[in-house]
């Protein structure tokens, strides 16, 4: 709605956006998205349903004699879907997230109008700074004369005439694709999402009650299996172990929190790892195919950045593969 006033007090920042915001993979038709390997899918239709269902809240929520104070046109000619995917994505992408009980205390009560806390703030200027997954940053909220300031530190330091990068956090390339519209080759935090039902289907496993339920109650099958450069995830090893060996609960939590694996565990997970990772590979690669043609079929839809995706993805799989760890 600041975009389409024009005296609006924020026109010198909204002026300073982009005028397209950057592509992100829910922005992808759903036929489409149904066609990327499933970690990329699955992130790609949350973030759609999340946009969609934002939308309809939005219309939901402007009353239908509603008319705009500038212009007294309708709604419907003021805000469209397009014009609030531009705002939905810009804010995503750029937001900063500030602690709910603050806002509140300076800004009153949000709930009427909002279904989630109020954690979002816009900061002109600061939201230029890109991303590295090196950069290290301490960011606060604090009251300074009066008013709330957003203070970013870097913990790390810069070079003259290099550009200062700040950290969105921790984030592997699927969520920075998702969330950001870029991934970054080399990305320290990447890794590769392995699902518990393609662990038994590719090894082989199948689960008795007591394993099942260690599993279950351990939460080991939810989140949290991967592989990375250093090798399987604290949960994909445990799911592992538990897998592969029948035994007590207790003899089983003892192992595992304690992180004493028998070597000859440790030595048998490479090959299993490696095994997962194949799987990951032919995903990878067949999607990318599919991707390919697409592009030379339908040009009309802009695919490169999944199809660089893919590319780099199917390279950090082979690394992976070769990974001794
Ligand atoms: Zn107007």
């Amino acid at each position: 709605m600041e975009r389409h006033k024009k005296q609006s007090f924020w026109s010198s920042y909204v002026s300073s956006l982009p005028p397209k915001p950057p592509w992100i993979p829910s922005l992808l038709s759903v036929e489409y998205i149904e066609l990327l390997p499933a970690d990329l899918r699955l992130a790609a239709k949350k973030s759609r349903r999340l946009l969609e269902e934002s939308w309809s809240r939005i219309k939901k929520s402007i009353k239908r004699d509603w008319t705009c104070s500038c212009c007294g046109k309708r709604a419907d000619c003021v805000l469209d879907v397009n014009t609030f995917t531009w705002g939905y994505i810009l804010v995503n992408t750029r937001a900063v997230y500030v602690n709910p009980e603050i806002v509140r205390e300076s800004c009153g009560s949000c709930e009427d109008i909002l279904s989630d806390q109020p954690c979002m703030a816009l900061c002109p200027y600061l939201d230029m700074f890109n991303h590295s997954h090196t950069a290290r940053t301490r960011a606060e909220l604090i009251r300074r004369e009066g008013r709330l300031v957003y203070q970013l530190t870097a913990l790390n330091s810069t070079k003259k005439h290099q550009q200062v990068f700040i950290s969105y956090g921790a984030h592997d390339n699927v969520k920075l694709l998702t969330e950001y519209g870029f991934f970054i080759p080399g990305n320290r935090f990447d890794s590769i999402q392995i699902r518990s039902e393609d662990v038994l289907k590719v090894l082989n496993l199948n689960l008795n009650d007591s394993q099942y339920k260690f599993i279950r109650t351990h939460g080991l099958d939810k989140s949290d299996l991967y592989i990375g450069e250093g090798g399987p995830s604290f949960n994909l090893k445990a799911f592992l172990f538990v897998a592969f060996k029948d035994s007590t609960a207790k003899n089983f939590a003892s192992i595992i929190y304690s992180d004493s694996y028998p070597k000859h565990f440790l030595e048998g997970i490479v090959d299993s790892c490696r095994k997962l990772l194949y799987l990951h590979l032919e995903l990878t690669e067949k999607a990318l195919r599919t991707f390919q043609d697409l592009a030379s079929i339908d040009s009309e839809r802009d695919v490169s950045v999944i199809i660089d995706f893919l590319k780099y993805r199917r390279e950090f799989v082979k690394v992976l593969c070769d990974n001794k760890q």
